[in-house]
């Protein structure tokens, strides 16, 4: 796995110009990119809720966790190392920290992409 800065992306497969996390993958919206690879691309929250609040989603459009069946085997498998390895790109695998994707309307999901909130850099509470 590489894990370099942002490379400029390129629209790749199930790439979705109505999304704002396609167009940030792809490079043309601007965004904080602190990781990424052929797959997935890991960027600052806008709006962080922690020291370290980064975004993490595949190329690929997909809408949630719900809807995963529509990326490729080897992106699903690869999604978790991948939120682990941007853990520790990020300096918070030894302190902890705490992933989350929101799914649904019950979550209160606002972004229509499928991301990873890796939230970490300070007590994070009891929330579950
Ligand atoms: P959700 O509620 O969908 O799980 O979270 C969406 C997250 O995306 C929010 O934490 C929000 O601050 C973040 N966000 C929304 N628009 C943008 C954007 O254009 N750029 C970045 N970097 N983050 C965004
Ligand atoms: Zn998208």
């Amino acid at each position: 796995m590489t894990l370099g800065h942002g490379d400029g992306g390129t629209r790749g497969a199930g790439y979705n110009a109505d999304c704002i996390f396609c167009r940030i993958a792809a490079g043309e919206l601007p965004a904080d990119v602190v990781a990424s690879d052929e797959r997935f691309v890991a960027f600052s929250d806008v709006h962080p809720v922690a020291p370290v609040h980064v975004l993490i989603v595949p190329r690929a459009h997909v809408v949630s966790l719900d809807e995963t069946d529509g990326l490729p085997d080897d992106t699903r498998a690869a999604m978790l190392p991948f939120v682990a390895a941007v853990a520790r790109k990020t300096g918070v695998a030894r302190s902890g920290y705490r992933v989350i994707a929101n799914t649904g309307p019950d979550s209160g999901q606002e972004v229509m992409h499928l991301h990873w909130h890796l939230l970490g850099g300070r007590r994070l509470g009891g929330m579950a």
